[in-house]
């Protein structure tokens, strides 16, 4: 039975008062919450979300892959240590995360291939443990693909057939469900307080001298956040960690403050068909047995087994055309399966012919369009954590740390396993430039 701790409603009447208050229960509000709360157990830390439990926004809609397959080294100890930290809940605290590595699988045309070579070797020399493969080896381990192209497939869909193949080793599949909920449980046991079915309605903010006259905040005074007003009556904190998502915009928008984020829905279709096994078991991968996460950039389609129930996975990354704007119940587009993704997938892949998806979701990406990585910005009273454009779940346990260590005003944040990132790399006024080719 889940532990919910602020057993007394929160009424407007009592304003309710934390040292620190998170919005958001999802990786990101959870793991900020759980290290703040670690590093700082003399402080009350409360996380409120507007949903009924943990990591049900934008979380429980996820691929559920976690990958380290990145160009720059801040990026890669986002995604890297993260990795250890997963493998850490599973194997020492005993929380089944579902972890199965069976690595990230870029199946690429030969001009990709040929610029990405530059690339592979920038990762590989930063850490990242790739393997290639060419054609032949791709056509004996994946029976299913198919690496030849007709006229129609060339001139008229200019399709372009596949050369080589790209594995990323440390890739790999997480229950991101089982994740928020081992989080929720670390967190209680240190004794943070949870309140869900709350919503943050509007940031409260306050003169950082008050001096007791009506109106206040005046232009003229320096201001901080102190605060929200939520559904259940105020809560006041020292610090309010904004973690809400793409939703974070409805609280920042009216406060000025821009998170370089703009939310973009992305949809999964999810297959379980006998004429898929053989593609799903693909041996030689990993130990796994079973296809690795695999894009095909080309179609912009990515696929994932899903270990726990020997379901595929199918993605479409689209991105250029695809518009912006923040959805609550986002819905897969009518058609863009049957009528769109269809046409191309099956002539990579002939086995999904005349097969219909049993389920789909929509999802939406807090998408960072300047440079894709995420940013933990401090203001007055306030961090806000997120833009994690799309890996979110992989960058976690860094991103919580940060937030941890940019409340305790430190320079630099301690990852998991003692690799150290600089705190303002990650923020907004002295953010680092990094130019990242993988899409992590
Ligand atoms: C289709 C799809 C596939 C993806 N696949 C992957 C993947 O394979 N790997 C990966 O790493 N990432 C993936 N991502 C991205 C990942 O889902 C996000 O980066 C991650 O979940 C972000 O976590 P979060 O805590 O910031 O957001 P969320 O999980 O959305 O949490 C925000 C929380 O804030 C709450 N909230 C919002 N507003 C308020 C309010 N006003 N008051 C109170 N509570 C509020 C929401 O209810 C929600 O629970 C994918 C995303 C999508 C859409």
């Amino acid at each position: 039975m889940r532990n919910i701790i602020v057993e007394q409603p929160i009424s407007s009447v009592n304003t309710m008062y934390r040292d620190i208050l998170v919005i958001g229960a999802g990786a990101l509000g959870l793991s900020s919450a759980l290290h703040l709360k670690r590093l700082n157990p003399e402080k009350s830390v409360l996380v409120v979300d507007r949903l009924g439990g943990p990591g049900q926004g934008n979380t429980a809609k996820c691929a559920g892959i976690y990958l380290n397959l990145a160009t720059t080294e801040l990026n890669f100890s986002l995604c890297d240590s993260t990795i250890d930290w997963f493998h850490h809940l599973q194997d020492d605290l005993g929380h089944r995360l579902n972890l199965t590595q069976y690595g990230y699988l870029y199946l690429l045309d030969g001009d990709r291939h040929r610029k990405l070579k530059q690339p592979i070797e920038t990762a590989r020399s930063i850490g990242v443990d790739i393997k290639t493969y060419d054609r032949e080896e791709l056509e004996s381990m994946l029976p299913d693909l198919a690496t030849k192209f007709g006229e129609e497939e060339t001139e008229l869909m200019g399709l372009k057939p596949i050369e080589a193949g790209v594995l990323a080793t440390r890739c790999g599949n997480i229950d991101a469900d089982a994740l928020t909920r081992s989080l929720e449980s670390e967190f209680l046991k240190l004794g943070g307080e949870l309140s869900y079915n709350t919503t943050a309605e509007t940031l409260t903010i306050k003169p950082q001298k008050e001096i007791g006259i009506d109106g206040e905040p005046f232009v003229w005074q320096d201001i901080r956040i102190a605060g929200a007003e939520t559904s259940r009556g105020e809560i006041r904190a020292e610090t309010t960690v904004v973690a809400a998502g793409t939703w974070s915009e409805r609280l920042l928008d009216p406060i000025g403050f821009d998170p370089l984020m703009r939310p973009k829905s992305r949809s999964i279709f999810v297959f379980n068909d006998p004429r898929l096994r053989r593609l799903r078991d693909a041996k030689g991968f990993s130990e796994s047995g079973l296809l690795p996460f695999t894009s095909i950039p080309e179609i912009r389609v990515y696929l994932k087994v899903e270990p726990s129930e020997g379901s595929i996975w199918l993605g479409c990354a689209d991105d250029f055309g695809r518009r912006y704007g923040l959805e609550d119940d986002p819905q897969p587009e009518r058609g863009l399966y049957e009528n769109d993704i269809y046409h191309a997938l099956v002539k990579y892949l002939p086995c999904f012919q005349d097969l219909r998806p049993l389920n789909s979701w929509t999802g939406q990406r807090a998408i960072n369009r300047v440079d894709k990585t995420p940013v933990v910005a401090p203001a007055p009273g306030m961090i806000y954590v997120g833009s994690a454009t799309g890996y979110g779940v992989t960058k976690s346990d860094a991103l919580g740390r940060t937030v941890a260590a940019a409340y305790a005003g430190e320079e630099e944040a301690e990852l998991y396993g003692g690799r150290r990132i600089r705190v303002a790399d990650l923020g907004i006024e002295n953010r680092k430039k990094v130019k990242e080719t993988f899409k992590v």
